[in-house]
């Protein structure tokens, strides 16, 4: 063994940055490791090599409600660095006719938008934003900011509170039957499961009816980093070694050492042992974990065959075409709405609900479907990311991971897609025409190649089919961030709530390890339990 540390994270995604830090400022000494040369996982900015100045935000960019995390006050990442925006035009969606949906931080605004297409739509909008408020406030937030309770006692709890049976009920029906069931208009259809389907729950799933209303009546909506999106992980780094943390990347790693049951350090690929006094934390996916980083001796037949059988998003993996311009996108629509040319996520192709199930249908045969796609162009709202005068934009489209049953065939593939792409958006933004100065594309693969963990391209490392949420998630007996091995743990995205930049994962594991040290939380770790008990009555308005 080379060294010894309280514990060892495997990975420096998001999650297992927070996990760190908040470890690192209990005073235990912890040491991250990451195959890749920087960390930060799906929070990255890169540097145009062809186009010095131009930077581009290859994973994520949306960060949802980032600055009403717990961890981003607690970690003071507003003193590291980390400045976020979040334009008040907050999602367009531009039809070829030139009318748009528009989504604002506004309801006022949003709803006036809605009405356009239809006055009932607009007021059930509003009545359900209305409802689901304090849902959202009281119920959903402290579930997600804490380790998830067994299903049973979550709904026995839920059933004590008018607000708890609103969310039940809530949840019974799929997206699609919400917003079928619920609305008129098919372009507030598909504009309302667009917000689902970015989120990757399976529309058809029941038991998500709740996800749409949530997203609306959240009080925040998407947000940029200044700086891009590596800027967060680069506070969180400032937040880690300022108590004395250590990540070393460009590491690759060959095993989790164990020994009579329980967790004790890392090998890297080059032999080198770390030593881990307390625990081992994996920030990647079950299958990684469980097959690939333990011996099969180490774990039982039945956890390896749980960890194997965890599944991937049909739907999650993303086709990025990145463009460096000369002049941001000016879309034809504008001309009568200028407002569109400050849109922060544009959305184009999307007319009709039925197109999801094209889409679905295009994903399961592993073809290219119709092209839906949304984007923005970051340098409107932070002129840092890209040379005087000069502008980034991306679109993004869900396409599958292996075209007619091979992702191999996307490195032939992907430069004419992103041509294809291009040319959707000139016909709504005719100046990109002559706007670009470079692109470049990423597929479903190359996600994969840069982020392992996210296996078939699924950028949420895991689907949310019922029996991989909460409590359950990734598989029985290894959630709530405990495992069957004795002091290892898991952080990542394929734990409870799930992937997308919510840093929850980190935070909630991070209250675990500690008890289980029997090392004093710093902070106030929030218990779902305590908070669900003091509910306040509510009234279950929405017929
Ligand atoms: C193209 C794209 C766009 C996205 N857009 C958004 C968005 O707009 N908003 C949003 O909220 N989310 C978005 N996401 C999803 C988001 O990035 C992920 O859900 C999130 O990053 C998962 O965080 P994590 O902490 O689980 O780990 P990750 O960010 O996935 O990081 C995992 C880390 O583990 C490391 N690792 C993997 N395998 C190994 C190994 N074998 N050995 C050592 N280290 C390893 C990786 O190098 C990486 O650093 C996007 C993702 C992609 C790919």
């Amino acid at each position: 063994m080379s060294a010894s540390y309280d514990g060892i994270i495997l990975g420096t995604g998001h999650n297992a940055q927070v996990l760190h830090a908040y470890l690192a400022r209990s005073g235990l000494r912890v040491l991250s490791l990451d195959r890749a040369t920087v960390p930060g996982g799906g929070l990255a900015t890169e540097e145009n090599q062809r186009r010095p100045g131009f930077r581009h935000n290859t994973h994520s960019f949306f960060h949802r409600a980032v600055t009403a995390m717990p961890w981003y006050r607690d970690l003071e990442l507003h003193r590291h660095g980390a400045r976020y925006v979040e334009p008040e035009l907050n999602v367009a969606l531009i039809l070829p006719d030139g009318r748009s949906l528009q989504f604002w931080t506004d309801l006022d605004k949003t709803v006036a938008s809605v009405a356009e297409f239809s006055a009932k739509d607009a007021a059930t909008l509003r009545r359900w934003v209305d409802e689901f408020r304090p849902i959202v406030a009281q119920v959903m937030a402290p579930e997600a900011q804490s380790p998830p309770l067994p299903p049973d006692r979550r709904r026995e709890i839920l059933g004590r509170s008018a607000l708890g049976r609103r969310l039940l009920v809530a949840a019974e029906r799929s997206p699609i039957e919400f917003v079928t069931e619920e609305f008129e208009n098919d372009v507030i259809r598909a504009g309302l499961l667009f917000f689902s389907g970015l989120r990757e729950i399976d529309l058809r799933l029941k038991g998500f009816g709740h996800a749409i209303p949530a997203i609306l009546a959240g009080p925040h909506k998407a947000q940029m980093c200044l700086g891009g999106s590596a800027r967060l992980a680069q506070a969180l780094v400032k937040d880690i070694e300022e108590h004395s943390g250590r990540i070393r990347c460009g590491v690759p790693l060959r095993a989790i050492l164990t020994r009579n049951g329980k967790a004790v350090g890392v090998e890297l690929s080059d032999g080198e042992r770390v030593e881990a006094a307390g625990f081992v934390a994996s920030g990647l996916n079950p299958q990684q974990t469980f097959l690939e980083m333990l011996d099969a001796d180490a774990v039982s037949p039945t956890t390896r065959e749980r960890a194997a059988d965890f599944r991937y998003n049909l739907l999650a993996p993303l086709f990025a075409l990145n463009v460096a311009l000369r002049e941001p996108p000016r879309y034809r629509a504008a001309e009568q709405r200028p407002e569109l040319n400050q849109a922060f996520m544009v959305i184009l192709g999307l007319e009709r609900p039925e197109q999801f199930h094209a889409i679905v249908a295009a994903h399961e045969r592993g073809q290219i479907p119709p092209t839906v796609m949304w984007g923005t162009c970051p340098t409107l709202f932070d002129a840092s990311q890209a040379p005087p005068g000069g502008h980034t934009a991306f679109m993004w489209e869900k396409l599958p991971y292996a075209l007619s049953g091979d992702s191999g065939r996307w490195d032939a593939t992907q430069d004419a897609h992103g041509r294809d792409m291009l040319e959707l958006w000139t016909r709504f933004a005719p100046n990109m025409e002559g706007a670009v100065l470079d692109r470049f594309t990423r597929s479903p693969l190359d996600t994969e190649r840069a982020l392992p963990n996210m296996r078939y391209g699924d950028l949420l490392v895991g689907s949310f089919a019922n029996d991989q949420i909460g409590y359950h998630r990734p598989f029985p007996g290894a959630g709530c961030y405990r495992t069957p091995v004795s002091g290892l743990y898991l952080c990542g995205g394929s734990t409870h709530p799930g992937g997308n930049i919510t840093g929850l994962c980190g935070y909630n594991a991070a209250a675990v390890v500690v008890a289980d040290l029997g090392v004093r939380a710093w902070w106030d770790p929030p218990q779902v339990e305590d908070a669900w008990t003091r509910i306040g009555g509510g009234t279950s308005a929405v017929p």
